[in-house]
């Protein structure tokens, strides 16, 4: 169980709070840890029966292992603001350690390039793997577009803390430096550029991190990720549930209650104003405040009465955004050390063809005998320096596909383990699979492996509430930026967004949007407040 925090099964609600946020992810904890140490007390409500939202950890017997934080850019640097915003939110709690340089490493066609950190050693490193004076000329041209893009993201993003109004006079300005990115394919840019398939392939081999192949992704969120990763990565020390960990109490101490089991069922809006959550079981919270970092489909289809729905026109209004895909993830123990194992930290993304858009069609035409469109391996127990003092002589790894929702759809209705023998055996062709992509860049791990369990999209649609299981909330097309109408301040006086729909995938971007929304709550500037504090507290000086 994660510190501070209760199960909703198990305790009655009884005090009254300044506002309520529906999900625990890292957006939902974060925006609610930046509340309460403004004075608020905060009641988060996390179906889940655990805390985190996707940056939760599962165990079994002898493992555990991280769900959806695999490494954060780097964030170890307190002259940082993503550094800051974490020590705010944590009382300064939480510590990080750095992945190697050569933290992702890309394979297309068995052949191995490397991603390295920092900019100038990222372009250096691509010109060495890509030696053509041709290549070198588009390496440039990428690394200005990267930087240009690095530029004017932040301004971008801004614009959607905006209300509608304000967002008529100034959201053009604000949003045209970044749009010319966000508003193109990945493919399209840098077909631009060059013509070379492979160093296409390989710029886009951190595609999986957004999950969206390049003929379909925004440049933009191409740009933000290569660009997040572009100093290097860091992980969690103590696994990602230290996050959950170190913020629960910040909020309870300030008189907040974050409750897991806490299904919200409907939203309760009186004259277009939210004024509660009427829980699962039928009770009703209520608040002067309601969030939802449920996600937009979830807040807006679901969880909003329908007469409100119908009024709104929701469904139109959100019509272009479509679902980001679903994944299967192959979590293995072995009961062995990495050091014996001769483990890394960094991640392995495999690729059979160096045409990420045809092998994604290609496998979504037969999921079951042709390659996986991408498989991506990592070795979290190697990423945490306390793993070995907390599960002394073993070892973990994940493995991470895409699959379609639709093939696992049929088992939607039963219950978790109780799915029967053709499900399993689906899931056991899959994990075999999986299991020789491990073996294709670590052959000495065939026979030691302990324990494996593959997860569905059926597990993510349990465990996040994402209507297909998806991986990453909205997927991350043009058309998704494009769009008006994903931002903080929805058309229901008092009821709030935040989340990754909200801005971008990723902790960062999902923590980030959880500032913007405690900004627009505490109408103050948390972005320069939090710095402030920080900075005092670490000892920086302006
Ligand atoms: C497999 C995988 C790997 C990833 N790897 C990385 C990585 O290495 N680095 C990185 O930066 N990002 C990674 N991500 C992405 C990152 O984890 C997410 O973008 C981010 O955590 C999303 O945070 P969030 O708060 O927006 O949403 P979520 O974490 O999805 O939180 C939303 C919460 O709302 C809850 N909820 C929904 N409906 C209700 C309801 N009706 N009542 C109560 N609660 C409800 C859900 O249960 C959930 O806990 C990964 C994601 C996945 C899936």
């Amino acid at each position: 169980m994660i510190e501070a925090t209760e199960s909703y099964k198990k305790i009655q609600v009884t005090e009254s709070y300044d506002v309520i946020v529906i999900g625990s992810g890292i957006s939902g904890l974060g925006l609610a840890a930046i509340l309460s140490k403004e004075g608020k007390r905060v009641l988060v409500l996390e179906q889940h029966y655990t805390i985190g939202g996707f940056t939760h950890v599962f165990k079994r017997p002898e493992y555990e292992w991280d769900v959806g934080l695999h490494y954060i850019g780097k964030i170890d640097d307190p002259n940082e603001f993503n550094y800051q915003l974490f020590h705010h939110i944590t009382n300064g709690k939480i510590e990080w350690e750095p992945m190697p340089d050569d933290f992702d490493k890309i394979i297309v066609k068995g052949k191995q390039y490397d991603i390295v950190a920092g900019r100038e050693e990222f372009a250096e490193k691509m010109k060495e793997q890509f030696p053509t004076p041709e290549d070198h000329k588009s390496i440039d041209q990428y690394m200005e577009l990267l930087l240009e893009a690095q530029q004017v993201f932040s301004m971008y993003f801004a614009e959607r803390m905006l209300p509608k109004f304000w967002s008529k006079i100034f959201g053009g300005l604000m949003k045209k430096g970044f749009g010319k990115f966000a508003h193109r394919t990945t493919l399209s840019v840098l077909s631009e550029i060059t013509s070379n398939k492979e160093l296409i392939a390989v710029l886009t081999g951190q595609y999986g991190d957004y999950g969206v192949a390049p003929a379909e992704s925004s440049f933009g969120i191409h740009c933000t990720i290569v660009n997040h990763y572009m100093e290097g990565a860091c992980f969690p020390v103590g696994g990602s549930a230290s996050i959950a960990n170190y913020i629960c109490p910040v909020i309870k101490e300030a008189g907040g209650l974050v409750l897991s089991n806490a299904e919200v069922a409907e939203i309760i809006v009186k004259k277009n104003t939210a004024v509660g959550v009427k829980m699962k079981d039928g009770k009703a919270l209520f608040a002067p405040k309601i969030v939802s970092s449920a996600g937009a489909m979830n807040t807006y289809l679901r969880l909003l009465p329908p007469a409100i729905r119908e009024k709104h026109n929701f469904k139109e209004k959100l019509r272009g955004l479509k679902p980001s895909v679903a994944h299967i993830c192959l979590y293995i123990g072995i009961k062995d050390t990495a050091e014996n194992l001769g483990l890394k930290k960094s991640n392995y993304w495999i690729y059979q063809h160096n045409d990420h858009d045809k092998a994604g069609a290609d496998f979504l035409r037969n999921p079951l005998e042709n390659d996986f469109p991408v498989v991506y391996i990592s070795f979290p127990s190697v990423k945490d320096p306390t793993w070995e003092d907390r599960y002394p002589g073993k070892s973990t790894i994940e493995i991470i596909t895409v699959a379609p929702y639709e093939l696992f759809e049929q088992w939607e209705g039963e219950r978790w383990k109780k799915r029967g023998d053709e499900y399993l055996q689906l899931k056991e062709k899959f994990s075999q699979k999986l299991l020789e992509s491990l073996y294709s860049v670590a052959p000495n791990l065939r026979g030691k492996i302990d324990y494996y369990e593959l997860s569905s999209p059926l597990s993510t649609k349990h465990f996040t509430n994402y209507e297909h299981g998806e991986i990453y909330g909205l997927a991350a097309t043009p058309e998704r930026f494009e769009h008006k109408f994903l931002r903080v301040v929805s058309p229901v006086k008092n009821l709030f967004l935040t989340g990754q729909d909200i801005l971008c995938v990723g902790v960062m971007g999902a923590l980030s949007s959880g500032v913007f929304t405690a900004s627009i709550l505490l109408k103050k500037n948390c972005m320069n407040s939090i710095k402030k504090t920080a900075k005092e507290e670490l000892g920086i000086l302006d």
